[in-house]
């Protein structure tokens, strides 16, 4: 079986940690390769940062429009091997082969957008602030910057961050979750064709060890994470306490209200995408569905949409969902249902023990739609992270908001109505980072930061656009004379 390497110093080298952990494609359990998992992960990292360091000092030296120039490459090399990175996707992470695409797709605007980085890194300038002197601010790259990425997006999350980090003259390091390592393995086989410096890009792998050592590193000065609440929330407190510029994105758990006015049809057909796409596993996907005054019709349409969701394999032509990540995540979900009717709700659609002709192996679960949750109930403030909806009824859309304004989390919210009044006191009242009007999935495009909020955030400047220029540089500003009577006559 093979052992998955490091991609460090500009070259693929065997970690220095000998035990390993499988990795697992989701749909049949099968075994696709093994990924360095423990304790001595930490040296591994160690020598990453030592290449990184020393790529950085020649790096920062290289004019931004020659150094956009790799990313111009990178990005037509993504496109053509679109299709075997998505397949890559699917076979670890289990999402369907066109939600695989659509992940990359989103990873290949960021690159385009950090082609702007000549644009993007002008600052400002004030001519005579005082008599005769001038000042302006200029931004100049930190040093070795961290990506820590999450297992639900392989390809895409790590392209919130790197494109920008390298335009903007830093060096990087990413760590791919363990769950999903393949997909950045071929990406980096990518890398490894562009004309970059050895040790700009490096991957290492592995779980807590190499990212607690990233955060004690002296070198690394900025941290890039995506993933759960309660690691983002350790994550930032230990990189801020040494000393590094951080950003964390965590978890979520995103409602979604429906005025009496809104387009049945349509609004169902974006909702149950929304909730059901990518299993469940999105950190934008609807979670919390509010009907107000419905008169029943709303409740029927999602019922029957979710109920004829094709699950299966991703790769399979017609399967519309694919399995959780794990067997562990199968169990916890599963464990979550079995809670909501604990806690007082009921299930008007139980996805449990969901059997897949081929695939027995597999972490299938069907939709399942939960009702009458209480408000109260723990449920309702924890991330289920699968494909799961909450069904509820308010019956003003002050209510409804002021349950959007409770939830711990605030990653997205979103409204469905054709009554412009309506979305626009919703836009200014609901607090959540990322809002959406009739759009199920309120996913920024790359030149818009990714704004979470609340426990879904932890830091000041979000991923992609300005934000993560912003992020990747540090400001200098300098105040200047040039006295008349110092000039040398020649
Ligand atoms: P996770 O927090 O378990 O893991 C994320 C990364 O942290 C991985 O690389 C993992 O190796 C590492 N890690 C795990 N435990 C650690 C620990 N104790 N100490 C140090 N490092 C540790 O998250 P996951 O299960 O891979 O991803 C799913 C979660 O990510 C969900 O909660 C989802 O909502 C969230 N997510 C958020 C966003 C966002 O933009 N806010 C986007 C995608 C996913």
């Amino acid at each position: 079986m093979q052992v998955l390497q490091n991609y460090i110093n500009g070259a693929w080298v065997s970690s220095q940690c000998s035990s390993t952990k499988a990795v697992i494609n989701p749909a049949n359990g099968e075994v696709l390769a093994q990924v360095p998992y423990g304790e001595a992960t930490i040296q591994d990292v160690a020598n990453a940062v030592a290449a990184a360091q020393a790529a950085y000092e020649e790096w920062k030296r290289v004019p931004v429009l020659r150094r956009i120039q790799p990313l111009y490459k990178l990005k037509q090399l993504l496109e053509e091997n679109t299709d075997e990175i998505a397949r890559l996707i699917t076979l670890e992470c289990g999402k369907t082969f066109a939600e695989s695409k659509g992940e990359l797709q989103r990873a290949i605007e960021n690159v385009e957008v950090a082609c702007g980085a000549p644009m993007l890194m002008q600052s400002e300038f004030l001519e005579n602030i005082a008599s005769g002197i001038d000042e302006y601010m200029i931004r100049q790259p930190l040093g070795v910057t961290a990506c820590i990425a999450p297992f639900n997006f392989p390809a895409m999350i790590s392209f919130w961050f790197l494109p920008y980090a390298i335009a903007t003259g830093n060096s990087m390091i990413v760590k791919p979750s363990e769950k999903v390592p393949l997909t950045m393995m071929k990406i980096f086989e990518l890398v490894e064709q562009l004309d970059l410096p050895k040790g700009l890009l490096n991957m290492v792998h592995g779980g807590k060890e190499s990212v607690d050592a990233i955060l004690e590193h002296p070198d690394v000065k900025s941290i890039s994470f995506v993933g759960s609440t309660p690691v983002a929330k350790y994550i930032y407190a230990k990189g801020t306490a040494h000393g590094k510029r951080v950003q964390a994105q965590g978890g979520a758990k995103n409602p979604v209200i429906i005025l009496p006015d809104a387009d049945v049809e349509m609004t169902t057909q974006i909702i149950t995408d929304s909730v059901y796409g990518c299993a469940g596993q999105r950190c934008l996907a609807a979670s919390v569905i509010i009907t107000v005054e419905d008169n029943g019709n709303m409740r029927d349409a999602l019922y029957a949409a979710a109920q004829n969701r094709k699950t299966g394999f991703g790769l399979d032509a017609g399967v519309e969902m694919g399995p959780v990540i794990t067997p562990e995540s199968k169990q916890r979900i599963e464990d979550l249902i079995a809670l909501s009717e604990k806690e007082g709700g009921s299930l008007l659609l139980d996805g449990r023990g969901a059997s897949i002709s081929n695939f027995e192996q597999g972490n299938f679960l069907r939709p399942s739609i939960i009702e009458n949750l209480p408000l109260q109930s723990s449920l309702m403030k924890t991330e289920i992270f699968g494909p799961v909806m909450t069904l509820l009824s308010m019956k003003t859309i002050d209510d409804a908001i002021a349950f959007v304004n409770g939830n711990n989390y605030g990653n997205m919210a979103c409204l469905f109505t054709s009554s412009g009044s309506s979305a626009r006191k919703f836009r200014n009242e609901a607090m959540a980072g990322n809002i959406g009007i009739n759009i199920g999935v309120a996913a920024p495009v790359a030149q818009f930061p990714f704004s979470g909020w609340k426990e879904s955030f932890f830091g000041d400047l979000h991923g992609q656009g300005k934000h993560a220029i912003e992020f990747f540089t540090q400001t200098k500003v300098v105040v200047e004379r040039w006295p008349k009577e110092w000039t040398r006559k020649f």
